[in-house]
């Protein structure tokens, strides 16, 4: 007996990743207006790279003991031997397109943005993803803190431009390799008699980047933390400066900021100045939390790891209310690292999913754009002329939708109401044999014949109005 075929199985998208379904489209495109324009103004032009490099690259310069390398990269031998890494964030590749194709030789300093996607294998919660989409600015081959001031000047004014002000950027310096290296001893000294108290993570941090011992969120790590010396008072001369005339620039550009001197975030490559902004969520009692599938059911695949539980909604923000929208700072020493000659650099990023996410909460997401004309064809004529009609609408800049499929009048006019069309622009047979259209103005019903070769005209008469 032949046996009923099993029903082939559903395969859904990878945990942590999410669609960008038409209907958000709108906003994910005026988003991209503003960073384009934005970024254009203040003298950024864009760079891409490419979704994945040499896993060294990230290794080196993000830091072989950083979270990002030791626990949320992909990475694949291919077939040929290289062994290569989705790319988990965009500076590292940009200082190695800048080493790479000469660009210490441009006119100084390189001012690049990107805006594309970013991969790390995270626990997917709410806001976090494993392929999430940020907008990149960096500043190549300028030592001075007015570079740093108007990295983070162009991220808060895209922030104001979608109307948030309530808005917090944390700044903190985390000085040079010189006053680093005596702070450095001083940390470890505090935290030796207090290692047994803290998480698994702080205890290899403490082997290996004592710094990072202030990057960690665990609520006992974080008593710990209290006590900690600060790097702040113990900054060299040169970079107490540096810092002292960034703070001058925030307040003369009136960005809101705290300083944070435990601010040290998870990357090695940084020195001086480090930002983190936090943007207040808007209280909706009724709102769903912020981007619902980023909570993705637990549903292990064959190559998971350890099973993660579902986590409550929580960020490495720190409070339920907040969430880290920009980070960045500056990276006198990665193109060194990498393979360059030395030069000052600095940079941040934003993430695109939770500023959207934001935007959408606050009620501020575009609405769709409705076509001007929704045509209409009935009979086997009228469709043949139809798309010659639209190329005539496209050349004059109106805006239109058709359901060419359909053959009834009423099915046609429903989804010329559905999506909002002002007016039909209704063809029979009679009409294609005569040129002729019928114009309806969708809202009263009121409609009238005219000349083909009136079409256009009319209707941009009509628009206008
Ligand atoms: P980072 O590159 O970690 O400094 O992050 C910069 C910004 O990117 C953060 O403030 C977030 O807004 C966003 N971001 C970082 N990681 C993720 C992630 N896994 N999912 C979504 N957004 C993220």
């Amino acid at each position: 007996m032949a046996r009923p075929k099993d029903k082939p199985k559903m395969i859904q998208r990878p945990r942590g990743t999410h669609d960008v379904l038409p209907p958000e489209q709108p906003i994910w495109e005026a988003v991209r207006k503003t960073i384009r324009e934005l970024s254009r103004f203040y003298g950024f032009e864009r760079i891409e790279t490419p979704h994945f490099e040499m896993t060294d690259l990230f290794t080196t310069g993000v830091g072989e003991a950083t979270d990002i390398v030791t626990k949320q990269m992909y990475s694949f031998k291919t077939r040929g031997g290289d062994q290569l890494t989705l790319r988990p964030e965009g500076t590292a590749p940009v200082a190695r397109a800048f080493i790479e194709h000469g660009m210490m030789n441009w006119p100084q300093p390189i001012k690049v943005f990107y805006d594309g996607s970013f991969f790390r294998h995270e626990n997917p919660q709410r806001g976090r993803y494993r392929e999430f989409h940020q907008w990149g600015l960096e500043v190549l081959g300028d030592d001075g803190a007015v570079a740093d001031a108007e990295v983070i000047h162009v991220f808060t004014l895209f922030l104001r431009e979608w109307g948030f002000k309530d808005f917090i950027v944390e700044v903190n310096s985390i000085g040079c390799p010189a006053c680093r290296a005596p702070f450095r001893a001083q940390l470890t000294q505090y935290y030796r008699s207090k290692v047994r108290g803290l998480c698994k993570d702080c205890k290899e941090r403490f082997k290996e980047n004592p710094l990072r011992l202030l990057d960690c969120t665990e609520e006992k790590c974080m008593q710990v933390k209290k006590g900690a010396p600060q790097l702040l008072d113990k900054l060299c001369e040169a970079c107490r400066s540096h810092f002292k005339l960034l703070l001058e620039f925030l307040e003369e550009l009136q960005i809101p900021y705290a300083l944070n001197p435990h601010l040290v975030r998870g990357l090695d490559y940084y020195t001086r100045t480090v930002f983190e902004a936090y943007v207040d969520e808007p209280i909706k009692p009724s709102a769903e939390p912020i981007s619902p599938e980023a909570v993705v059911p637990e549903e292990k695949s064959a190559d998971e790891e350890a099973p993660a539980p579902v986590e409550a909604p929580k960020l490495e923000d720190k409070s339920p209310r907040r969430l880290a929208v920009f980070g960045g700072g500056r990276y006198d020493n990665l193109v060194e690292l990498v393979g360059g000659k030395s030069t000052p650099a600095c940079g941040g990023a934003l993430g695109l999913e939770r500023f959207i996410a934001l935007v959408r909460e606050a009620g501020r997401a575009p609405a769709e754009e409705k076509p001007n004309v929704f045509l209409v064809q009935l009979g086997e004529l009228a469709r043949k002329k139809s798309f010659r009609i639209m190329e005539e609408l496209r050349a004059a800049g109106i805006t239109m939708a058709e359901s060419l499929g359909r053959d009834s009048i009423r099915s046609q006019l429903k989804v010329g109401d559905r999506v909002g069309a002002l007016y039909a622009l209704i063809i029979g047979q009679k009409e294609a044999l005569d040129e002729m259209v019928i114009l309806r103005e969708m809202s009263s019903g009121i409609q009238e014949t005219i000349p083909r070769s009136r079409l256009v005209d009319t209707l941009k008469r009509k628009l206008k109005t």
